[in-house]
């Protein structure tokens, strides 16, 4: 649903971001301007984590949390944007007008929340209880599942086609279940259960709401394992099993193992293994990757020691390795299932294999490489190599790739620079920059430095609006910064702004204004800012002129154009 901005604009005035931050944390302390205490999303001792009331925004230094009022509540209370405002709209007594196709559209994915939670009920008092789950109780106690954890993950067992009819006497119908994803209308035109005869795990989001099912078979059905399918409020790849349970843990320790399966989560988290979570069966997706990041800062993945289990991990690297995300590469016995391991060898074994066996995701990936291309030659050297700075370019991190390229030179026995030119190679044409390679490290610290004036500038308008009216938005080059100048122009608040960025962005941008520094006289440090931008912009006009003599390819123009510029820079002192 759309709530007007308005209404969102007087919900955010009257929720004073340092009350409603200080109702979850009581030790807020005033530092200068701004308010400090130790950040509730990842473990400290000293306090990082910064709130602005006067900028309606909030940021850790530690681990990059940031955002406005809404932001805060959304993750101290895991809802989602929509349900933060209402919750923050209750408390200020503001209401919110729906339209009634809102009304219906959240009456229809309540009731599926319902029929879920109702089936999840269902099943788990059938385990515990009926005749008919015998097998699945066996099966528990064989995998050495305690009643404790049977009540965390709330498992269940589904009696053969019994839900429905239970269902239909608690007035919902054939196809509201099947809109939960539940049963399906076979060709015979009977019904299907999903579940039925399945031991059964609940898929529970982050906000605690059951949301799907996986189901074992305990009859050698086929599949052995089924998920339900995707429903309005279920998409797989935006779920990952376990991580409801351990939320508390992560809130402290932000260490999260990935598995492949549900046992694999389950007996894990029995043994007070925290952060145990799983992908659900199916591929590891981008936003997999967002929500682990969102948790987590130390990120294990440990999938099957096969080779479906070691192409999975690639996978799952690349992915996270492109969002940023640390991880490393932990491996297990062949044949031997991350339960099986603790229920023989207990927690402090599986954690000491965890970090024994644990490899960097280069290390993991040289490996595989070295594997799979068996020979020594110099084609083969530059095949692994190749391949390795394919991976290497998921990375957009410098200081990643740069110890990267080192690793790589020293495990395939390759001078650092011939690895670091093919990698610049690869970006050049990866990228079809028409500048040749010895251009191209001179061409990316250039951008730097003029995005790091530019963030400077930036960062001045925006806690000086005043001087906005001074400075032209043809300053800005960067796409980031010239949106965020052209909304701080039209006269948007910083929390506005923050609303209007991605997650991304919008840690890039609370890490430029929420510590701004304050200068004594801006208006000079604006002038020099300006001066140093408009040099940059001369010394790259001059380069790219003199790169045209050198080729003689310039006119009689640019050679004058050419004599200008280097007399005005040497004029300004550089
Ligand atoms: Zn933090």
């Amino acid at each position: 649903m759309a709530i007007p901005e308005d209404i969102i604009e007087k919900i955010r005035l009257s929720s004073d971001i340092n009350a409603v931050v200080r109702e979850y944390l009581p030790d807020l302390r005033r530092a200068g301007r701004n308010w400090k205490a130790c950040c509730p999303f990842h473990n400290e001792k000293t306090p990082s984590f910064v709130v602005s009331p006067e900028k309606g925004i909030f940021r850790c230094f530690g681990c990059g949390a940031a955002g406005d009022v809404f932001k805060f509540v959304m993750l101290m209370d895991n809802l989602s944007w929509i349900e933060a405002v209402r919750k923050l709209a209750k408390k200020s007594g503001i209401e919110i007008q729906e339209t009634t196709r809102d009304v219906v559209r959240r009456c229809e994915k309540t009731k599926l929340f319902e029929i879920l939670e109702s089936s999840a009920t269902f099943y788990h008092s059938h385990l515990l209880k009926s005749k008919s789950a015998s097998a699945a109780r066996e099966y528990i106690a064989r995998r050495g599942i305690t009643q404790e954890t049977i009540e965390k993950f709330r498992l269940g067992y589904a009696p053969k086609g019994q839900l429905l009819q239970s269902a239909l006497k608690k007035g919902w119908t054939s196809e509201d279940l099947s809109k939960a994803g539940l049963i399906t209308k076979t060709q015979s035109g009977n019904f299907f259960e999903y579940m039925s005869e399945r031991l059964v795990f609940p898929i529970i989001d982050v906000q605690g709401r059951v949301v799907a099912f996986g189901g074992r078979t305990l009859t050698e059905q086929n599949p052995k394992y089924l998920n339900s399918p995707e429903t309005v409020i279920y998409s797989k790849s935006s779920n990952l099993y376990g991580l409801f349970q351990t939320l508390p843990q992560l809130r402290k320790e932000r260490r999260i193992i990935v598995l492949e399966g549900y046992m694999d989560v389950v007996i894990p988290q029995q043994f007070g293994v925290s952060g145990a979570v799983a992908s659900l069966g199916t591929a590891f997706t981008p936003n997999h990757a967002k929500l682990i990041a969102r948790y987590g800062d130390n990120v294990t993945l440990l999938f099957d020691s096969d080779d479906a289990g070691r192409t999975a991990t690639q996978r799952a690297l690349e992915i996270l390795v492109e969002d940023g995300v640390e991880c490393t590469v932990s491996a297990l016995p062949e044949h031997v299932d991350a339960d099986e391991y603790l229920n023989a060898n207990g927690k402090e074994a599986f954690l000491k294999l965890l970090e024994s066996s644990s490899k960097s995701a280069i290390d993991f990936m040289t490996d595989r490489v070295s594997k799979s291309i068996a020979s020594d030659s110099s084609e083969a050297k530059a095949k692994k190599i190749s391949l390795l700075l394919d991976f290497v370019s998921k990375s957009s991190n410098d200081i990643v790739r740069r110890e990267w390229v080192k690793n790589i030179s020293q495990s395939i026995n390759v001078d650092e620079d011939a690895v670091w030119r093919e990698f610049k190679k690869k970006k050049v044409s990866k990228y079809k920059t028409p500048k040749d390679n010895s251009n191209f490290a001179g061409t990316q610290k250039e951008n730097k430095r003029d995005l790091s004036l530019e963030e400077n500038l930036l960062s001045l308008v925006l806690s000086n609006r005043n001087l906005a009216q001074s400075v032209s938005a043809e300053c800005f080059q960067d796409a980031k910064c010239q949106k965020v100048f052209g909304l701080a122009v039209s006269g948007l608040s910083d929390a506005e702004i923050l609303h209007l960025l991605s997650q991304e962005d919008a840690q890039w941008f609370t890490a430029l204004t929420i510590d701004a520094i304050e200068y004594r006289d801006s208006r000079e440090i604006l002038r020099i800012i300006i001066k140093d931008l408009e040099n940059l912009r001369i010394e790259k006009r001059r380069q790219d002129l003199s790169q045209l003599i050198k080729q003689q390819k310039a006119g009689a123009q640019e050679i004058a154009e050419f004599a200008k510029l280097t007399k005005l820079l040497k004029g300004s002192g550089k």
